[in-house]
């Protein structure tokens, strides 16, 4: 990789603002100037180590995985919080959340026909258990909700497998949400899906289900997609397949957390606020390293980072670790709770949680003008191909959402997240999956734009004042 030099991004300014159209406006050619030398030396230093891995690394091998209400969370937070203090970070504390608490328990599912034989699963995330002796059904598979739909008259004490194909996350993640619910709606007395994964080595993915409150509640797993490809098959040969489901979880109380919190105070505007973070929590499988492990270490390295440069922006640089958002959303929302009143001096709000993997640039939601200034702040990672920014008609991460929707501008980093939903929620969601010089570049991504938004003479201009 080729580091930026200061001198070679004017000469690459001159050859640009030779060029014409477009030209350089007054601003771009402000924040080049401006913030250039800042940009190399954060990218230089964020790259020339691997502190942000080995800490990553001493995360997850320590605490393994952080489901919410589970104690490996809150002593990973307890951990996080005194690490942040050695730091020399300002203001940490954790602020207190409430989070729903759903534990896994023994679970299994065994195909008795056409043969006896296990199969690999995961109950989702919020799920009702089985009775102790389990639910022994007929499996009717469909492909689609339409053909639940066509098929419903069928659908009656069968367990109802989903068997979509991966074709983007958003779009079969509803089999995962809505699917039991459904299955439930045709009288199913339990729910499958093939997992939402782009590849598999037979392993089975969770997450979040959503119960429609009309409805019975059902028990919901996910197979593995070899395991949901072959029930399809028998299915499709005219032979009946029966499934024993076995799930023991169970819904507790709901059980304190926190969001963690760590400050830059701003050497001018204290009270203006750039957040960035991901989130602390993960599911109850493999170890959060890429969801969102490293989304919450590159931001937490980010600050600190420029706080070892002596690099204090105008306005104040928050870390926010979020809790819950995995299967509740909890902690995104008591942070916009907890300052509400400070909200209107929130400058943006960025969050990493698609995977600490190569960055490419950013994703942007907030007004035509915030953009514009975006797009020169990143402009200064040109060099070390990180400035590219798409805008996102919608808040692009879970835990800004709530910010995003009182009009903070919000964004992500745009990852190559091409092997994302290789590992996502599963048990392979391990270290070994983050490469340190990617997880390196991600921090330079932070670290850059969240610095230069903090320091810039004005905020991003939001869309409606608020
Ligand atoms: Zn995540």
């Amino acid at each position: 990789m080729t580091l930026p030099g200061s001198s070679r991004t004017l000469a690459l300014l001159a050859v640009l603002a030779a060029a014409a159209p477009p030209r350089l406006t007054a601003q771009q050619a402000t924040i080049a100037a401006a913030y250039g030398k800042a940009a190399d030396s954060i990218y230089r230093a964020a790259t020339g180590d691997s502190l942000a891995y080995l800490r990553l690394g001493r995360l997850v091998d320590t605490f393994g995985h952080r489901l919410s209400g589970s104690p490996s969370l809150e002593a990973a937070i307890d951990w996080i919080l005194a690490e942040m203090s050695t730091d020399g970070l300002e203001n940490v504390r954790g602020e207190p959340v409430m989070v729903p608490r759903w534990v896994r328990g023994p679970e299994s599912a065994q195909m008795i026909r056409p043969r006896s034989a296990p199969l690999r699963m995961l109950g989702l995330g919020g799920s009702v258990a089985t009775p102790k002796s389990g639910i022994t059904a007929p499996v009717l598979v469909v492909s689609s909700f339409d053909e639940l739909a066509q098929r419903a008259a069928e659908a009656k004490g069968k367990i109802v497998l989903f068997d979509a194909p991966f074709t983007d996350y958003v779009a079969i993640r509803r089999f995962r949400t809505d699917g039991p619910s459904a299955a439930a709606r045709v009288g199913a007395l339990a729910c499958l899906i093939r997992s939402v994964a782009s590849a598999s080595i037979r392993s089975p993915h969770t997450g979040a289900l959503r119960y429609d409150s009309t409805v019975a509640r059902i028990p919901a797993a996910a197979l593995s997609v070899e395991d949901a490809m072959m029930l399809h098959r028998f299915q499709n040969r005219g032979e009946r397949v029966i499934v024993t489901l076995r799930m023991a979880a169970r819904t507790l109380p709901d059980a304190p957390s926190r969001n963690v919190v760590a400050e830059l105070v701003g050497r001018e505007k204290p009270d203006e606020v750039v957040v960035l973070g991901g989130h602390i929590d993960s599911w109850d499988v493999g170890q959060g390293a890429m969801d969102d492990g490293g989304g919450s270490v590159a931001a937490w390295e980010a600050v600190r980072l420029l706080h070892r440069l002596g690099l204090r922006p105008r306005r104040t640089l928050r870390v926010v670790l979020w809790t819950n958002e995995e299967n509740g959303g909890a902690g995104g929302r008591a942070y916009r709770d907890a300052h509400a009143s400070e909200l209107a001096g929130h400058v943006l709000a960025m969050e990493s949680d698609n995977g600490a993997f190569n960055p490419k640039g950013y994703t942007f939601a907030g007004s035509d003008a915030a953009a514009s200034v975006v797009k020169e702040v990143a402009a200064l990672l040109d060099s070390v191909g990180i400035s590219g920014v798409e805008r996102a008609p919608e808040s692009p991460a879970a835990d800004i959402t709530p910010l995003v929707e009182l009009g903070v501008p919000g964004m992500e980093i745009d990852v190559d997240a091409s092997r994302y939903f290789w590992y996502h929620h599963s048990d392979g969601d391990t270290l070994d999956k983050i490469d340190p010089a990617e997880l390196a570049r991600c921090v330079a991504a932070m670290a850059v734009m969240a610095y230069v938004v903090a320091d810039l003479p004005g905020p991003l201009p939001r869309k409606t004042a608020s």
